[in-house]
């Protein structure tokens, strides 16, 4: 059942439906769909009995959420897509999910993802890949492609994902519905599994902007388990924007069917009456590569713990001799490809003698990107840029080609780089699937960026 969360909520408060018939069309949906699609890891029976507690006022009352399986629900099992962590149950509640249940929301399951956040499509996950709902010969993005595959096809109607680089709106632009990465240090990531600490971010996956605005507030704020995190600022929202289109996110080799479908989509914009002009932001073209320099830096720092003392494979094997056959059995087995790739990838560009050459460079790329977005912040008050170069990719399509599945990043990262705040949001189509747009603002001006999506999603409706 397809339906918004404010649809949720005003059918229950006014008795048409019951949480029952709600839930029961859920997992109904879920039972029939999940085999073929695989977007649910685990699906909770308690939910019933959470929901019949809680107060019809509460601001997430009426939502039903899939949540990405690296944040923590105290007493369910957190897999991180890895067999490392098959095992492993979550010993508290992520702080996102604690104030999603203060505020009245309840969990359907957890959501399938690449393994540790790490991918574009759902396959790296140790638990078979994700299938994309409306073509399951499809990829449905990634890495939070579980919970956005949940979300689009009807499964609940709400979604929590964590986006390093583009995790939640990347698999949003594929599957057809609204994801949104915050500004870096809103939300807090306690209980969350780290990536890339400097990157990483939770945020809703929904059925419209609205949604997403209502999750965000739930979820956002300063969070004393959280050190980066501070409340929101709230920024007033101008009267008359003006909407910058940088011309570097028009590259060579976008697809055709996205490239026609977003210019379309900008011309919409213009016609209704908004102010759009070109703009530059001339480091663009650095930003995948530094991306990937820091990204895999601090994906190795953070994946030392799984070290198989901690955490590790399952209790039950035989104990391994010395320490280093610990290491070496855990982490061999434990990880997939991707992971190795990317903690080797690291820990060569932290070693001595190359530090210098490529981590402090993409450090100070960094810093450029982030000045440029500073720039072109004082021109305009937000951005509008594809979400994607492709449209979705086949299942296998890209698997042995890693270079060219991170290509399908090469829009999103900037917002993580700089930390500003980033929706992706249907605005066209092209045959079946759906393009995606990405609207961006300066950091804190989310309620600008709210303002603007909900009319965008309205422009791009008709
Ligand atoms: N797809 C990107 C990557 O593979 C982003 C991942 C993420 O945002 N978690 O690094």
């Amino acid at each position: 059942m397809k339906i918004t969360i404010k649809e949720t909520q005003e059918k229950l408060r006014k008795g048409e439906i019951t949480v029952e018939d709600i839930l029961s069309e859920f997992f109904a949906r879920t039972k029939e769909r999940n085999e073929e699609i695989n977007a649910f890891l685990s699906v909770f029976d308690k939910t019933l009995n959470d929901i019949k507690s809680k107060d019809k006022n509460l601001p997430l009352y009426g939502a039903f959420f899939s949540v990405k399986d690296n944040i923590l629900i105290k007493g369910e099992r957190c897999s991180a897509g890895s067999r490392l962590l098959d095992h492993y149950i979550a010993p508290f509640d992520a702080t996102v999910i604690r104030k999603i249940k203060e505020k009245g929301g309840v969990f359907i399951g957890k959501g399938n993802l690449d393994e540790f956040a790490m991918g574009s499509s759902t396959e790296n996950s140790a638990f078979g890949p994700t299938r994309n709902p409306i073509d399951s010969e499809r990829v449905p993005g990634g890495s939070s492609g579980g919970t956005a595959a949940a979300v689009a096809d009807g499964m609940c109607n709400a979604g929590l994902g964590s986006d390093t680089g583009g995790s939640i709106r990347q698999p949003a632009a594929f599957c057809g519905v609204v994801g949104f990465k915050p500004t870096y240090g809103t939300v807090s990531r306690s209980g969350v599994m780290s990536m890339a600490s400097s990157f990483d971010q939770v945020g809703p996956i929904t059925n419209s902007v609205e949604d997403a605005e209502t999750i965000f507030n739930a979820i956002c704020g300063k969070d004393e388990n959280d050190s980066v995190t501070s409340d929101l600022i709230r920024k007033k929202v101008k009267k008359d924007l003006k909407v910058g289109i940088p011309k570097e996110y028009f590259v060579e080799g976008m697809e055709e069917g996205v490239k026609e479908a977003i210019e379309k989509a900008i011309e919409k914009v213009e016609k209704a009456g908004i102010k759009v002009e070109e703009v530059s932001l001339p480091h663009t073209e650095y930003a995948l590569p530094a991306y990937e320099i820091i990204m895999a830096s601090e994906v190795s720092a953070n994946l030392a713990r799984y070290d198989g003392i901690r955490y590790g494979l399952e209790f039950d094997r035989p104990v391994a001799k010395t320490i280093k056959d610990a290491y070496l059995e855990n982490r061999g087995e434990g990880f997939g490809k991707e992971a190795k790739r990317r903690i080797i990838l690291g820990t060569y560009a932290l070693s001595a003698g190359y530090y210098d050459a490529y981590y402090i460079k993409a450090q100070k790329i960094r810093s450029l990107i982030a000045d440029d977005f500073k720039k072109v912040f004082q021109e305009v008050d937000a951005l509008i840029t594809p979400a994607t170069p492709t449209l979705p990719f086949k299942i296998g399509e890209k698997v042995e080609d890693p270079l060219s599945m991170h290509l399908s990043d090469i829009f999103t990262v900037t917002a993580n780089l700089a930390g500003l705040p980033a929706m992706c949001l249907p605005c066209g189509k092209k045959d079946k699937f759906y393009v995606g747009a990405q609207v961006l603002t300066d950091r804190f001006h989310e309620d600008t960026l709210f303002h603007l999506a909900k009319k965008l999603e309205e422009i791009w409706k008709q």
